[in-house]
């Protein structure tokens, strides 16, 4: 199965090449050498990243075509605003009316959206949502790979369940050949075509080691690779784009200053943001968000989140849930509810309607397998699979019982491809 569809490039100008996808036109930069108009590429998160053999890229088209229409289909059906307001307040209907005209919400009507407690406004907010994404991004739906590349870390965060403080696991740190095995697994066998490299704020590996993975995997394989290794320091932020980087997936946790120290001890907000800034210059696609239900977060706080995210120009927005992990400090503090989870997301498609892609969390799945269906319905368009090897995967232990840690990459895929289509979402990276 593939996670993009071959696009046909229609025209080139300078760096930016023009793809037509049954019709459909998006532009993409490009990197690769030697393209020429009338060639097939695949292109994801506003890269080209590889040229297909012009029979190749012929024979998967003639896959998707006998399906792409029809899953758009399913998908328009399912996006309905067939609402029936009940007995939900005039107020609350005029917000929503107004998001789905495209009209932006004041602070007011957001802050009346995100306060929302009543089950049957909850729904028609979460419907909305999922009009819009359908509205502005089709039935697209990016499927990215995660490897989590070492669970040592020497920052003290007061609700991570692999800090530095907690003695009680079993730390690794997989070596480049490791590391270089999953990556060609997820990418050759399996067609991924982005992937995510994750650890947690790990001095193991020297930037010059990190910098010749990047490289490795991006001379060997065709992806685009985003890094996830927290902040690594601004220059070597550009050694890394040097080695063929293009996607930083850096959460700021909370926008709230005070917040953010109270449970990352030692460390500034203004630091992680500074790295977020500088990514962007540098050409990073941003992945970035936060945690939701920290202790003493208000509903104000998440929308300052979410309104935090879209300043930082973030490409995907990732907001998952708070889990409480019992070797923390924060072992006593309840998790987030996943309803809460879903209003961050619906506010997130309406605050960013066009741009965001916005990822449904393995955190969010791990409180409720039905929330991925639930949150896909509520704005959401993008998941990623782990990828990193089934012997490590219990390692990278978060929070407790997290979800898909034994199961394999092909029942993974299996089960996301099941529930995109039965979604009607074609398992692209096509709004690029
Ligand atoms: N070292 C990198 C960093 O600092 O961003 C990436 C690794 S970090 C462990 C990845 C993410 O896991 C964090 O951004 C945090 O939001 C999330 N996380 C950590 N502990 C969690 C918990 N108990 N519940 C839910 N998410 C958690």
């Amino acid at each position: 199965m593939c996670y993009a569809i071959p696009g046909k490039i229609e025209s080139i100008q300078e760096k930016t090449v023009v793809v037509d996808y049954f019709g459909e036109k998006r532009k993409a930069h490009n990197e690769l050498e030697g393209l020429s108009v009338g060639d097939y590429i695949y292109a994801q998160g506003g890269f080209a990243i590889q040229k297909i053999p012009l029979d190749e890229a012929k024979s998967i088209l003639a896959v998707w075509k006998e399906t792409f229409f029809e899953l758009q289909e399913v998908d328009l059906q399912l996006s309905r605003l067939d609402l029936n307001p009940g007995s939900v307040s005039q107020e609350f209907l005029k917000i929503l009316d107004k998001a789905v005209e495209g009209r932006e919400l004041t602070r007011q009507e957001l802050l009346v959206l995100i306060k929302e407690k009543d089950k049957t406004a909850l729904k028609l907010l979460f419907k909305s949502a999922n009009f819009l994404r359908q509205k502005h991004h089709k039935n697209s739906c990016c499927v990215h790979g995660i490897i989590e590349i070492s669970n040592y870390c020497h920052s003290a965060c007061s609700f991570c369940g692999i800090s530095g403080e907690n003695k009680n696991i079993t730390r690794y740190r997989m070596s480049q050949e490791e590391i270089l095995e999953a990556a060609k697994v997820a990418i050759q066998e399996h067609g991924f075509k982005t992937l995510v490299l994750q650890s947690g704020q790990d001095c193991g590996y020297s930037i010059e080691e990190l910098a010749q993975i990047i490289r490795q995997i991006k001379t060997n394989w065709p992806a685009l690779i985003f890094i996830s290794f927290g902040e690594v320091g601004l220059d070597n932020l550009k050694i890394l784009y040097d080695a063929g980087a293009r996607g930083l997936l850096l959460r700021f946790e909370t926008s709230n200053p005070e917040l953010y120290q109270q449970v990352n001890p030692g460390k500034e907000l203004a630091s992680r943001i500074a790295h977020l800034k500088k990514a962007y210059e540098l050409g990073y696609l941003i992945i970035t968000g936060g945690l939701i239900g920290l202790p003493g977060q208000s509903q104000e706080d998440l929308l300052n989140d979410i309104l935090l995210a879209k300043e930082l120009h973030a490409e995907m927005y990732s907001f998952g849930p708070f889990i409480s992990h019992p070797q923390t400090p924060l072992a006593n503090h309840p998790s987030a509810l996943a309803e809460t989870v879903l209003k961050v997301i619906a506010l997130a498609r309406i605050i960013d309607v066009v741009q965001a892609k916005i990822l449904v969390t393995t955190a969010l799945e791990t409180l409720d397998p039905e929330s991925r269906r639930e949150a896909l319905l509520s704005g959401a368009n993008s998941v990623m699979l782990n990828v990193t090897p089934l012997k490590y995967r219990p390692l990278y232990n978060l929070y407790p019982w997290r979800a898909h840690e034994s199961e394999s990459i092909r029942d993974q895929i299996n089960d996301t491809i099941g529930l995109l289509m039965s979604l009607g979402r074609s398992p692209t990276d096509l709004s690029i």
